[in-house]
């Protein structure tokens, strides 16, 4: 079994880039992060994004509205983003407090600076393999995993588990679309699916993205397939600082033992999603430049 190891290959993303944004004359990219309140969570991923700028030498605007922000106030502080010319990439950190209706947030960011890739025509673009959208982060960074580790999913049954906006319906486009390293056979699977095991054997490639810890085991895994475990799922352990460690979608340690290479939570998918924000950002950088120039 060959580990797919996400740090590695985020890395040297990340030291791509770096290069890339060191050899542009003048102002380089800039990432407005929004986060609403003190989710904890958020707070460790916006931090994240955060490093990982700076460490490539893209600018980044943290903006912290309180969780008290009405869904109009929030649409105006997008307004005024969309219309700055020193920002190129919007992010607005996921969860957003109840009272908002988070869909029609992602849909205010302009589709140009959309480097979440969840606004609708982004998500359009993705469908019609049109490369001048931005492609949502973590279905992106599982198809860079695939290539970078020699996974072609042409002539593969690949089996998506969840059908979200952000994960499992962009996927399962990503994995179908006409084009190299693509073209696969793709089953979606969701919470209504009947016999989801026996589907799930049929797997060349199995992608879990359902939030459920360790559900998928070994006798849902045909032996020899390729597991991407998209699932980021916190299960109370006493034994930890923390009090809780992070666990995947899939069983682990009896899964790996079958397959051909499997992605281990943390160190797979996740790291991956930082590095492809910051790849649509010098994305939407280098897209505002053209069209400023009349490109
Ligand atoms: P989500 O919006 O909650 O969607 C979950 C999907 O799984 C839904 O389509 C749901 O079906 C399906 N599902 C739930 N229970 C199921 C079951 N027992 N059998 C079959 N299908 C089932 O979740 P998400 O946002 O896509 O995230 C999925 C997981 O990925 C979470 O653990 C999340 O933390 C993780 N994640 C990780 C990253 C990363 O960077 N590593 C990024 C995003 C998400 P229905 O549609 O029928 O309800």
């Amino acid at each position: 079994m060959d580990l797919i190891d996400g740090n590695q290959i985020a890395t040297a993303i990340i030291a791509e880039l770096k290069a890339e944004v060191a050899a542009i004359g003048g102002r380089k990219p800039c990432l407005a992060l929004v986060r609403v309140g003190e989710d904890p969570a958020s707070i460790s991923y916006v931090k994240k994004k955060e490093k990982t700028a700076a460490e490539i030498g893209v600018t980044s605007r943290v903006i912290l509205p309180p969780v008290s922000i009405t869904q109009a106030e929030l649409f105006k502080l997008i307004d005024d983003l969309n219309a700055d010319a020193a920002v190129d990439g919007i992010l607005v950190q996921s969860p957003l407090p109840k009272h908002i209706d988070e869909v029609k947030v992602f849909r205010r960011v302009s589709p140009d600076k959309d480097v979440d890739g969840f606004n609708t025509i982004n998500l359009g673009k993705v469908a019609q393999e049109d490369d001048t959208g931005f492609v949502a982060c973590t279905p992106a960074g599982i198809m860079e995993l695939l290539a970078r580790s020699g996974v072609d999913l042409k002539g593969k049954h690949v089996v998506v588990l969840g059908r979200s906006l952000i994960v499992g319906k962009p996927i399962a486009l990503l994995a179908l679309q006409k084009r190299a390293g693509a073209n696969g056979t793709v089953t979606v699977c969701h919470s209504a699916t009947a016999n989801l095991p026996a589907i799930t054997r049929q797997a060349d490639v199995l992608i879990a993205a359902i939030g459920r810890p360790e559900f998928v085991t070994a006798e849902m895994v045909k032996p020899g397939a390729v597991v991407i475990d998209v699932g980021v799922n916190r299960v109370p352990d006493p034994s930890k600082k923390t009090g809780y460690r992070l666990t995947g979608d899939v069983a682990f340690a009896t899964v790996a033992r079958q397959c051909a290479k499997i992605t281990p939570v943390p160190g797979g998918v996740g790291p991956m999603t930082v590095a492809m924000l910051m790849k649509n950002t010098v994305k939407a950088f280098r897209m505002q430049a053209l069209a400023a120039r009349g490109g």
